[in-house]
Formats: structure tokens, sequence, C-alpha cells
């Protein structure tokens, strides 16, 4: 087989015996890689109806297909669970010189089984698997811990997935990361922590064989050349953060817990802000020549040398979200939760969510009580120094912290019990997974695809905000084309990944990033890897697959249809202001837009997939289980 080795390795992590399983071509086909085939392994591995949390829930890797090969953008992995947040499935994404080694080490997958019975400390060195000890790693954050490996080890060649002292501390949104990006959303850092894994090593040492290198230079060339030019320039010179000025003329900025689509200080924390005042760097995922991430620094006040990545989603939770114009305070904020290893989106939505029920009295000053400030903190929505306070406080599940370390549901469910309030209200999250940086009352094709998401209120996996923001549709009213325009947006996102590919990308293929100009180029790509002879059918079914698995998974896990929901907020408390001004999505606009949606899909009005469906993609296993 080319393109793959054709072989996953399992470890367990409680009896240390790891074995080699080998899978068939046709199955490849299929699966692909990324969160497809991470999502796959999740299914054939957990114990279906497993607590989170129970031993029952493995830990998924899965390859890119390009992983390790000259294709820009392609060095990714999936990493699979069921979340700890959701519920649900957790699929996450990373590009990452960590995916890069497993594959030289000759593994197109990974999954680990159980629990270790003391901290540990995971090395995949080619065939060989090691336990280490990882006391000494205890306490260090996310980037210290892959320093400290490395040093320890004593090769620079060696990638780490580690978690930081928010897996550690059980925080309920806690990331895995590696070379400074995240596998983030969903929690895979609580299960991790839970599974006493400080983190996991791999050193690779074979090449990755490729049916036509020639072809697959001159094609990879062309894309990188093309990436060089003015359809990356935004996300070259800006970044992602350079879309908040845009999101804010549109009114669906979130700010001040989404209260408002348009916040008055948005120039102060926009892209070209920080562009100005605080990026240092740019830098780049593993394989990727178009380096989009800024990475920005605080140079004064008591915030100075703070310095991380900065990213549209990261700072719109930590800024607008919060009423915090300061950038000095945003950067620190998204800081703590890189370096401390927590999902920068949960931990600012589940801090605006507690500034709301500050100032509506919910939560008084003193709850915000610590050792630091005893006295406790006013936490309005602007108070950035308040708001660096509790994100510490979450990270070490102190006070108040152990409450907002279980993410907007969970938190809003222990207050309004104890104290007989209303809070879920303005708890922003769907099925759990706090929401994106678009605001869906006014964006309706995207409120389906958030309420419809198989891992919650997702921007990455529903990109169907796009259609909504070029007008495309009228995203202020609902009609019979959204349930085909939700699902297509999903589908077309669940290629890039699968595959995996960074979406920024998409337009330097052909200049156009719709399927006509991307999945030729792409079906291109593949063949020259793995010899297969893939068309635009062929690469269009990765994403329908891949959307396929995961929702089958959430099915056999008891998914129902009342789950397909959006917050409290978005169906009865319009704007006030901009744009979206009065705007809800009701109840009904809700229900006509899901039953349009499984329609679209060829789902039953109750959202479940029928066999002959499942049987026609190729699961026939899966038809067996859930099936209609
Ligand atoms: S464009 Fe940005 S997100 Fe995409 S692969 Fe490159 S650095 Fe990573």
């Amino acid at each position: 087989m080319y393109g793959y080795s054709g072989k996953v390795l399992h470890i367990d992590l409680k009896t240390k015996k790891n074995w080699v399983e080998t899978k068939p071509e046709e199955w490849y086909k299929i699966y692909i890689g990324g969160v497809s085939m991470a999502s796959r392994l999740l299914w054939e591995n957990i114990v279906p109806g497993c607590d989170p949390l129970d031993d029952g829930n493995p830990i998924c890797f899965a390859n890119g297909i390009f992983t390790g090969t000259p294709v820009p953008v392609g060095g990714k992995f999936g990493l699979a669970s069921k979340s700890p947040l959701t519920g649900f499935i957790g699929d996450s994404l990373s590009g990452s010189w960590f995916s890069i080694a497993l594959k030289r080490a000759g593994w197109d997958g990974m999954v680990l089984h159980n629990s270790c019975d003391r901290w540990t400390h995971l090395f995949v060195d080619d065939e060989r698997v090691q336990f280490n000890d990882a006391t000494y790693l205890l306490g260090k954050g996310t980037f210290e811990t892959e320093e400290a490996i490395r040093e320890k080890l004593g090769d620079e060649q060696i990638r780490s997935c580690t978690i930081g002292t928010c897996g550690e501390n059980l925080v309920r949104y806690a990331n895995v990361t590696n070379d400074g990006r995240q596998a983030g959303r969903t929690g895979h850092g609580m299960l991790w922590g839970h599974k006493k894994l400080k983190a996991v090593s791999v050193r690779g040492t074979h090449g990755v064989k490729v049916f036509d290198p020639k072809a697959l230079n001159q094609l990879s060339y062309d894309i990188s050349k093309s990436a060089q030019g003015k359809d990356t320039e935004k996300y070259r010179i800006f970044g992602t953060s350079t879309g908040l000025l845009n999101t804010n003329k549109l009114g669906v900025l979130p700010t001040r817990n989404f209260q408002e689509g348009v916040f008055e200080d948005a120039e102060l924390v926009s892209g070209e802000y920080l562009d100005k005042h605080h990026k240092v760097k740019v830098i780049a995922c593993a394989q990727c020549p178009i380096a989009c991430e800024q990475m920005s620094m605080v140079k004064t006040g008591p915030f100075a040398g703070a310095m991380t990545g900065i990213e549209y989603e990261s700072l719109f939770a930590n800024s607008s979200n919060l009423g915090i114009s300061d950038m000095r305070a945003a950067i620190k904020l998204i800081t703590i939760s890189d370096h401390d290893g927590m999902d920068s989106i949960t931990m600012g939505v589940t801090i605006g969510w507690a500034m709301e029920c500050y100032e509506r009295g919910v939560l008084k000053k003193e709850d915000f009580a610590s050792k630091a400030h005893p006295e406790g903190l006013e936490l309005n929505f602007g108070n950035g120094d308040a708001a660096v306070a509790v994100a510490e406080m979450i990270r070490d599940q102190e006070g108040i912290g152990k409450i907002l370390s279980q993410g907007t549901r969970i938190a809003s469910r222990m207050i309004d019990e104890e104290r007989g309030t209303e809070s879920f209200k303005w708890a922003v999250n769907t099925k759990g997974l706090e929401s994106a940086g678009y605001d869906a009352r006014s964006l309706k094709t995207f409120a389906l695809g958030l309420a419809t998401g198989t891992r919650g209120g997702c921007h990455n996996r529903s990109a169907a905000y796009d259609p909504d923001m070029k007008g495309e549709t009228n995203r202020l009213t609902v009609d019979e084309t959204r349930g085909r325009v939700a699902a297509d947006s999903e589908e077309y996102a669940a290629v890039y990944d699968t595959l995996p590919l960074c979406k920024f990308i998409r337009r330097c293929f052909t200049g156009k990033a719709d399927r006509a100009g991307a999945w030729p180029a792409i079906a291109n790509l593949i063949n020259a890897t793995t010899g297969w002879d893939f068309g635009y059918d062929e690469v269009d079914l990765i994403g329908v697959r891949a959307c396929t698995i995961k929702k089958s998974f959430n099915i056999r896990e008891g998914w129902n249809e009342k789950d397909d929901d959006l917050p409290w907020r978005w169906k009865h408390d319009p704007f006030t202001k901009g744009p979206g001004a009065n705007t809800v999505v009701t109840d009904e606009e809700l229900e006509y837009m899901k039953k349009l949606y499984y329609q679209a899909k060829g789902w039953t009005e109750e959202g479940l997939i029928p066999k002959e469906l499942l049987i026609k993609l190729g699961m026939s296993d899966v038809a067996e289980q859930i099936g209609v």
C-alpha cells in the first residue's frame, strides 16, 4: 500500500501490552484519515455506552493521508474519544510535527486503551513502546513539558502531545497540545489527566512511500507557490483575527456573553491592532507554507511578557465576549489557556457566563474569593484583571474555579440548583460545547449547522456561517433550501478535516474554493499518493462518510432529536443593536430547518440513518448496529 503503512498500534495503558492491527486498503478508502479515521477507530474500540471517564473510552489517533509527504498543510492528525464535555463524539484536529513522527514510526493510527496506574509519559520509539515515569513533568505547562521530554531523552526530533496543569487538574475542557498547536475543544485533556497520561511522545525514523513521487512533488510545488499569493494574503499578514472587524460590522461578533453582536471597541481588539502593537513573529503548523499564527506579546503593564499565538476564535472569546477592550488582558488570558492547556473558547465563554451571573446578582463578589483575592472579585464585563484571576482559579480548581472548570452547561445547572436561579438562559453552548465566534441568531443556516453538529457548537465542523455571511442566503430568515445548504457545508468541511488539509489552502488549487474548483485537484493529490483512482465523486464521499460515522457514534451513545438544539438565548433573547437586532431563531424555525436537514442527509424524520444508506456508503457493520 502507498501513502499508508496499513498498521494501527494498540497500547493497553493498564497491562502495558501492545499489539499491531492491520487494516485492508478498502478500509482506508472509506475512512481516509484525520477525524474520520479517528472516529472510526473510536467506534471500533470504545465500550458502547460507557461514561467518558471510564476505562472503556479509548484515545484514538489517526494520521493524515498526506502527513509526511510534500503536500502543503497536510501534516495533521485527528484525535477522538467520547467527550467528557458533551458525552458525544469528541473529534479534534491538530497541525503537528507529532503526526509526521507518528507516520515515520510506521503507524497510521494509534489506540490507547484503559488507564495508567500512575502518572506516565508514553514513548513510541518506532516499533518500541516505553512507559516512563512522568512525575518530573507534573505541574509543568504544555510547552515546558515538551521541552523537558526532549531534554531528558536527548533528541530534538522527538515530538510530543502533552497536557498542562489543566489536564492534570481535570478541567473538563482541558486540551491536548503539540508543537504549540492544540487538539482543542471537547476536553481531551481531561480524559488524558483522568488516565494519568501526561504525555505521548514519538520518534519516527522511517520514510513515507508514495505512489508517484515525481507527480506529487510537482503538484505540491504548484500549490505551495499559489499559497504564497493573494488567496492567503490576509492569513499571512494578519491571521484569522483580521475577520473580527467584519463580524462586528455584520453584527455577529459575540459581545458581553452573546448579549449583543456589536462591540463598541472592536478596533482595539482587532487583528489589525494586534499586528501593529503586539505581533512579534508568525509561526506555522508543520508542513505549512502559509503560516497564519500571529505570535503576540504583552509589552507593558502587569501582564508584560505574556506571549502566545492569537487567532480569531481565542480572541473573540477573551475580548469582546468579556467586554474587554484592553488587548493586553486578552493576550494574557489566551496565554494562560495555551500554556496551561485548556480550550480558549470554552474558557472565555465560561468566564463570560460568570460575568453575566455577577452583573445579574446570581454570583456575588465573595463567590470569587481565593488565596490571592480573599475578599473576592468584582467580575464585571470589561474587568480584565478579574478575568485573569478567574482563569487562574479555573486552572487551579480553586473556589468557584471548580464549578467554572465544568463549562457552562454543568456550571449553570450546579448554580441554578443551589440558588434557584435561571442562569442556564445565558449559558451559550450546544450539546455542552461552548459556541464559537459567530452569533447564530442572525445567521440562521449556521444556527442549523450548530444545532445538528455532532460535536456541538463548532464553527470548524459546520461551515454554514460562510453562505450566511457572504449573502448567498438571507441570513435573517429561513427557507426550504437551508437543510441542503447546512448539509453541504458540513460535508465540505469534513473533506478537509478528514484528509486532513488546512481549510486555508482551499483557494490555492484553482483559485476557486468550491467543490468544482478543489475536488479534482484533491483527487490528483490522493491518486499520486496512493495509486488509487479517485475522482470528484469519491472525494465528495469522503465528507459524507466522515459525518456519517460521527453521527452513527452519537446515535449508539444515545443521541435523540432533542439533542439537536440551540442555546436558550438564541431562541428567546434578541440583540438590541446592529443588523441582526430583534432576531432570534424560534423553536418553530429550528424544527422546520432540522427536518429539512435530516431530509437532505437522506435520514428519517427523527434524524436516524437508514440501513440501506449505510450499506451504500460501505458501512455494513455500522448498519447492523444503528441502521433503521
Ligand atoms: S494556515 Fe495556519 S492553521 Fe493552516 S496549517 Fe498553516 S499555520 Fe496551521
